[in-house]
């Protein structure tokens, strides 16, 4: 195994890929010192194609609980009884606050997050004078997760200043239908592709731990691939109070660390972000193994719908992982807010 992990390294290394059957073997590593020798290497390929860049940016969920759509794992569907938080689209006045105060604490990028699987045309209209007004009253870079939309909606969300879109294919093709039934992994592409053709800058990741195999999690990979990725949040599924996944056991820490590096050898030039979860899922050690096994930030603050670490907490453990410029590799996320963006 340790020749076959270096011979895949070395060739990640020289710009080439890794097959699925490739993945898969090194997702049948079992003993820890070979899973330490496959961290160490993914940990390799982040110091050649992840140079620093800068990435602080914060974000307020605009629109909260109220959707009717039935993902399993999300504290936000309106067909579950979950507590969180409700209230409908904030005015552009109230997110234009939110945004001054970010743009005051020198977070460079600011997304507007809100939940649902799509955006009523009269929400959207108020979405796109939002942008507008951001884009005419801050100098922020402006990010936006607003579930599916159009070819059409993307490209005057584009010219009202929209920079980088987060949409979640959240697991494999062949996994999807056992926790969403209300829309198909075909829709969610289908937003995924028009951003790519329209040049929006494409956050996309998932959630492991929702009871899948380590053939859906690397199936997952590998459905990612087909889109120029900036960002992949790894989310590691924190069962919600009320929702159906509320009663699944915890994800092995050891396989999540694993698939992770795996997904670095998979995806060598993405900014891998860890993500809601994992503080519960891997505590402070096995975090620390993801940041110097292939993760290169995290998303800090707190997530939608749950709190996470205090943002110090989470800068010093990026630096005790060697990530000497910890404050440029986060996302901070506005403590207004589910465990994944929509
Ligand atoms: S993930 Fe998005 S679409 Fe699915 S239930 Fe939650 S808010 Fe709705």
């Amino acid at each position: 195994m340790k020749a076959f992990i270096r011979e895949l390294q070395d060739r990640v290394l020289a710009g080439g890929e890794i097959s699925f059957d490739e993945a898969m073997r090194l997702a049948s590593i079992e003993k820890r010192e070979e899973g330490d020798l496959l961290l160490d290497a993914a940990h390799e390929i982040v110091k050649r194609f992840r140079p620093s860049q800068p990435d602080l940016c914060s974000l307020i969920n605009a629109k909260s609980y109220l959707c009717s759509e039935d993902c399993g794992f999300c504290s936000q569907s309106s067909r579950f009884k979950t507590g969180v938080k409700k209230y409908p689209l904030l005015s552009p006045d109230e997110v234009l606050q939110a945004a001054k105060r970010s743009e005051a604490n020198n977070i460079q990028s600011f997304c507007v997050v809100t939940s649902g699987e799509t955006l009523s045309d009269p929400e959207f209209e108020r979405v796109l004078e939002t942008f507008r007004r951001l884009s005419a009253e801050t100098n922020l870079r402006l990010d936006g997760s607003l579930g599916n939309l159009t070819a059409e909606q993307i490209r005057k969300l584009k010219k009202a200043g929209l920079r980088r879109f987060n949409h979640n294919l959240q697991c494999s093709r062949e996994f999807y239908p056992s926790i969403v039934s209300t829309h198909t992994y075909d829709e969610r592409k289908g937003t995924l592709d028009f951003l790519k053709e329209n040049g929006v800058e494409i956050c996309s990741g998932g959630i492991f731990g929702m009871g899948e195999t380590r053939e859906d999690r690397i199936n997952f990979a590998f459905e990612l691939k087909e889109y120029p990725l900036h960002c992949l949040p790894i989310n590691i599924l924190n069962p919600r109070p009320g929702t159906p996944l509320e009663g699944q056991a915890p994800m092995d820490p050891f396989e999540a660390v694993k698939t992770i590096a795996i997904f670095r050898f998979i995806h060598p030039k993405a900014n891998i972000k860890l993500a809601g979860g994992r503080e519960l899922n891997l505590g402070a050690y096995f975090q620390e193994k993801a940041l110097r096994g292939g993760a290169d930030g995290l998303v800090v603050g707190g997530y939608l719908t749950t709190d996470g670490n205090p943002v110090e907490e989470d800068r010093a453990m990026l630096e005790h992982a060697g990530f000497a410029d910890a404050g440029k590799r986060n996302c901070c996320m506005e403590p207004t807010a589910t465990q994944t963006t929509p």
